[in-house]
């Protein structure tokens, strides 16, 4: 076992109420503030999509802010991997846009129909495979569909759109797909010429030379469809340039301006940030264009590939959208259901930034109030268990903060050098960038990077519901320090989370840390320590999400081997383990009564009452078999004992 020896660092911990945070983070849907049950409608998978690779999109479309309307030219070229009679598009279920022309391959007015969510459009004769074909979708109408609010907006502003994760079918005709990326984007913006248009890419031209503006953005990276997006808005826009020790990349800020304090106030965090996430994962994904900022009405933020979508530039949300960058955009969850491999690195990758030294955090702060607000309530998984349901699957607690503490608990687990070896494996691997990935996938790189075996840690910490809770009794007898340690989780439903657990023992100012493996409910683990210690802290530093940390002192602490009944100078506890009753004598005689609580190993209160002060039985017939605590207290002593229920 290895044993570090530390100063003491006196950690004064400001209590931030955690509730302040959250204004500054990403709300990918808003306005929706107590509802809990808001569903992005239904939806089933595109037919005949695994066949199709759309190579190139070019989107025309003409919007106006205050004007709900939108038109649009889509012409999509695409290959076949295996012949197809009918092409099947994502667009409008709700049926509020008008298709005006319909072109496969050139031929003037195709027919097609409406089916659900679809437009299909029959093909007649086969398009032959691998060769190219494309089709042409003429549109007008009002984009309408379940929270509209957060896919579309039009004011007086601006006007913009974000599709993820099932938006992109209300203003365009597309293939949603996690399985395909889209080669590249050409996007033509017309607007009024009082507004800028922004979309993906790099800016190629605005053509002022009509009535309305045409500016023309494009994009040549591997795009996922929801990562297409534009705003048409009253901008004024500002170029820096962000240079850090290995790079440099312009900056394109379109803010609104009465704001745009927000680029320079954010600026040199921005340059920070990319210097981080570049030493840390390697160069920015998009290199050969820019970054940039679209100021938005959304709730928080979005991660438009090239061009985030921006309520303001505060730093967390800037940090979090640039690490999207990477994990999101270079390499895009694979299903929804793996969301996760966005939204948890995006929030840690934030959190990293306050590691390094900068941002709106201390790195102390951050891990002690999220690991609080994780486990103040029992349940839940990382896993999405409905990715219909927004609240579920973009859940604040669960897919973006306990999915980031899994991923810091897995770096406590394998080590800095092994985690940081196999997130910069995962998000540079050939055969996922610039593509998508599952969380198998993840999950075998960090296995290679760290030669374990990582299928009950994923089992445990992303499938798994809640958290583990502690309680460690410790005691020295010669001089062994005797450490019995419970976990429990923390619902009804969690698993046994196998882990190495760091017990820090402080002694005359000096810190040594123990890692106990954890490998069973109950254990005691002996180490030689010649003192008695000053205390002992569960995972002081908060490097593993745990919810009850509670150490007790000075209890009767016994090997694995041996346990007779309990005995202390107070009382005897007797049989143990125990069946029907559990009988409680105290050493020394006494006129007061007896007090006792029965706990559960989650510190549940199962019982309580008095014994009279000769002592007497608690009833424990009803218990379930498993651990529990009595807590004997008297005027002068509490004494807790734990006991087995057979
Ligand atoms: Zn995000």
């Amino acid at each position: 076992m290895k044993l570090l020896v530390t100063l003491t660092i006196a950690l004064f911990i400001s209590a931030i109420n955690f509730a302040q945070q959250v204004i500054n983070v990403e709300q990918k849907f808003h306005d929706h503030n107590g509802e809990s049950t808001l569903s992005f409608g239904s939806r089933s998978e595109t037919p005949k999509a695994p066949f199709i690779h759309i190579t190139h999109v070019n989107l025309r479309i003409e919007a106006e802010p205050g004007s709900q309307v939108i038109y649009g030219d889509v012409r999509l070229t695409y290959k076949l991997s295996q012949e197809i009679d009918t092409l099947w598009l994502d667009f409008d279920s709700a049926l509020t846009m008008s298709v005006n022309v319909v072109q496969v391959d050139f031929t003037q007015n195709s027919k097609y129909y409406r089916k659900g969510n679809f437009l299909v459009i029959p093909i007649g004769s086969k398009q032959a495979i691998h060769q190219t074909h494309n089709v042409r979708i003429v549109y007008r109408g009002v984009p309408n569909g379940p929270d509209i609010g957060s896919y579309f907006r039009s004011d007086n502003r601006h006007v913009w759109t974000r599709s993820e994760p099932y938006g992109a079918r209300y203003w365009w005709p597309c293939i949603m797909t996690l399985q395909d990326k889209i080669d590249s984007a050409d996007i033509y913006l017309v607007h009024p010429k009082e507004y800028l248009g922004v979309s993906n890419g790099l800016l190629q031209s605005v053509d002022s030379s009509r009535s309305n503006a045409v500016t023309h953005w494009k994009h040549t990276y591997p795009v996922a469809f929801y990562l297409i997006a534009w705003s048409i808005g009253d901008y004024a826009h500002i170029t820096k340039k962000a240079k850090w020790k290995s790079g440099a990349i312009n900056v394109e800020n379109y803010v609104f301006k009465d704001q745009v304090f927000w680029v320079d106030s954010t600026h040199s965090e921005l340059e920070k940030t990319f210097g981080l996430f570049d030493s840390l994962f390697g160069e920015y994904p998009f290199i050969n264009e820019h970054y940039g900022h679209v100021q938005t009405s959304m709730g928080g933020g979005m991660e438009h590939q090239t061009m985030s979508h921006m309520r303001d530039l505060n730093q967390p949300l800037v940090a979090h959208e640039l690490a999207h960058q990477w994990f999101g955009n270079k390499i895009t969850c694979g299903s929804w259901e793996d969301l996760w491999l966005n939204e948890s690195f995006a929030t840690y990758l934030t959190a990293l930034t306050y590691e390094a030294g900068f941002g709106d955090e201390k790195w102390a702060d951050w891990k002690e109030n999220t690991n609080r607000f994780i486990t103040n309530t029992n349940s839940g998984s990382v896993f999405p268990i409905d990715t219909m349901n927004f609240n579920v699957l973009f859940s604040w607690r669960l897919t973006y903060n306990k999915g980031a503490y899994v991923l810091h608990t897995l770096r406590d687990q394998i080590g800095d050098k092994a985690f940081f070896k196999g997130v910069n494996n995962f998000i540079n691997d050939p055969a996922l960038s610039y593509g998508f990935a599952i969380t198998d996938q993840f999950r075998a790189h960090m296995e290679a990077a760290s030669n374990r075996d990582l299928n009950e840690f994923f089992n445990d910490w992303y499938m798994g519901e809640g958290h583990p809770n502690y309680i460690l009794q410790y005691n020295l007898v010669g001089s062994k320090l005797y450490m019995e340690v419970t976990q429990g989780g923390s619902s009804g439903r969690s698993p046994f989370f196998e882990m190495d657990l760091t017990v820090a023992v402080y002694l005359n100012g000096l810190r040594f840390d123990f890692k106990l493996p954890i490998t069973q409910q109950n254990e005691v683990f002996v180490e030689t320590f010649g003192r008695v210690p000053d205390s002992v802290q569960i995972d002081p530093d908060y490097n593993t999400l745990i919810g009850l940390r509670d150490v007790r002192e000075g209890i009767h602490v016994l090997s694995n081997a041996s346990r007779p009944d309990l005995v202390s100078s107070a009382y005897r506890v007797f049989p143990n383990p125990v069946k029907s009753e559990l009988n409680v004598r105290p050493i020394l005689k006494s006129e007061e009564f007896i007090n006792y609580e029965i706990r559960s190993i989650n510190n549940a209160l199962l019982s309580k009452g008095a014994l009279e002060s000769q002592g007497g039985s608690v009833e424990t017939v009803e218990l379930p078999v498993g651990i529990y605590f009595i807590q004997l207290k008297s005027k002068d002593s509490t004494t807790i004992y734990r006991f087995v229920k057979d």
